[in-house]
C-alpha cells in the first residue's frame, strides 16, 4: 500500500503523486456508491496493480483539512492573494472576501502586491500588515521580491488567487526555474487565460505542491453562517468584548466596540464596510435557506 496526493483527475482517472512517482489510478467502486468523490489535493492510499505501467487504484481517502467546491479541491494550506498596486487598482472587496474564506477554511492567507515598479506608496500594504497578515511586495517586471514570492511555496498545497491582469502569470513565470517534479508548468502558464476549468497540482520540490487554479477569483462566501463572520475578521476580537450587547453583530448597534474602533481609526474602514456587506448578504442567504 502506498500513500500519495491526487494531483489531477480526468475522465475517471486520478493521477496520484507518491514517493515513487505518479500513478494513474481508478477509484475503487465503493467510492462512487458512497458518492465519495475524490478531489485534487486529497491524501490517499493506493494499491498498485501494475508497477511497470504505474497503474493502481485508490482505496482510501484520508481525512480532509478543508474542501473548496468551486474550484473543487481539498487540503489547501496556503493562499497567495495577488493584487497589483495599480492598473488594475486593488479591490478590497476581493481581498477581504478571500481572507474571510481562508479564515473559514483554515487556509493561511498571504497578500502579494505586484507592480510596485509603478507605484510604491500604497497604504493598504501596511494596513493589512497591521492586522497581522503576511504581505509581500513584488515586481515581476523588475524581478523585485520574486525570491520572496518563491519562498511562499512551502511544503503542502499552495494556491494563488487574483483577478486577471494583476500579474499572476508573470510572477509564476519569474519563479519557474524551480524544478518541477511532475508536469511542465510553463506550458500551462503560457496557455494563460484559455486554460480549461480543471484543477491540477504541480510538485515543485518534494512535498511542495502548487495549484494551478484560474477559478479562485470567483469564489463566494455563501457557506459561511453570519454568526461565524465576526471571528473571521481577526482584528475585531480585540474590541468585541466592549460591545454593549453580547450578541452584537457589529453592523449598526449602539455602543459597539468594533464600530467605535472603526471611528477611532483602529480598524480599517474598508474592512468594516466589507464586513457589513458580507454580513447583510449572508443574512439573506441564511434566512432563505432556513425557509426552504
Ligand atoms: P495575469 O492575468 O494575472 O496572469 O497577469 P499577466 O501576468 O498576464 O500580466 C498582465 C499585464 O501586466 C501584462 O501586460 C504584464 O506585462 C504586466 N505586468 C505583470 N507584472 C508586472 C509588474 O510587476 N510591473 C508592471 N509594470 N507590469 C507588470
Ligand atoms: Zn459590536
Amino acid at each position: 500500500m502506498k500513500e500519495g496526493i491526487v494531483v489531477k483527475g480526468i475522465g475517471g482517472f486520478y493521477y496520484v503523486s507518491t514517493e515513487d512517482g505518479v500513478y494513474t489510478c481508478k477509484a475503487k467502486g465503493s467510492f462512487k456508491k458512497d458518492k465519495n468523490i475524490l478531489f485534487v489535493g486529497d491524501h490517499v492510499k493506493l494499491r498498485v496493480v501494475n508497477e511497470s505501467e504505474k497503474e493502481g487504484f485508490v482505496s482510501e481517502i484520508k481525512e480532509r483539512k478543508n474542501v473548496t467546491i468551486r474550484p473543487p479541491m481539498a487540503n489547501i494550506d496556503r493562499m497567495i492573494i495577488i493584487s497589483s498596486v495599480t492598473d488594475p487598482a486593488p479591490d478590497t472587496v476581493f481581498i477581504d472576501k478571500m481572507i474571510t474564506l481562508c479564515e473559514h477554511k483554515k487556509i493561511e492567507p498571504v497578500l502579494c502586491f505586484n507592480k510596485i515598479d509603478l507605484s510604491s506608496d500604497l497604504e493598504l500594504i501596511s494596513d493589512y500588515e497591521k492586522i497581522g497578515y503576511k504581505v509581500i511586495k513584488t515586481s515581476a517586471l523588475e524581478s523585485i521580491g520574486t525570491e520572496e514570492f518563491k519562498n511562499l511555496l512551502i511544503p503542502g498545497i499552495t494556491a494563488v488567487a487574483g483577478f486577471s491582469g494583476v500579474g499572476k502569470s508573470s510572477l509564476l513565470s519569474s519563479v519557474m526555474d524551480i524544478k518541477l517534479k511532475t508536469g511542465k508548468i510553463s506550458d500551462k502558464i503560457q496557455r494563460g487565460k484559455h486554460t480549461t476549468r480543471h484543477v491540477e497540482l504541480f510538485e515543485t520540490e518534494e512535498g511542495k505542491f502548487f495549484a494551478d487554479t484560474p477559478g479562485f477569483s470567483s469564489l463566494e462566501i455563501d457557506e459561511v453562517r453570519k454568526e461565524e463572520l465576526p471571528d473571521l475578521f481577526i482584528e475585531f476580537e480585540k474590541y468585541s468584548h466592549l460591545c454593549r450587547f453580547s450578541d452584537c453583530s457589529h453592523t449598526k448597534e449602539r455602543d459597539c466596540g468594533v464600530i467605535t474602533a472603526v471611528e477611532n481609526g483602529e480598524i480599517l474602514k474598508s474592512r468594516h464596510n466589507n464586513y457589513v456587506a458580507f454580513y447583510d448578504k449572508l443574512k439573506l442567504i441564511n434566512e432563505w435557506e432556513r425557509e426552504k
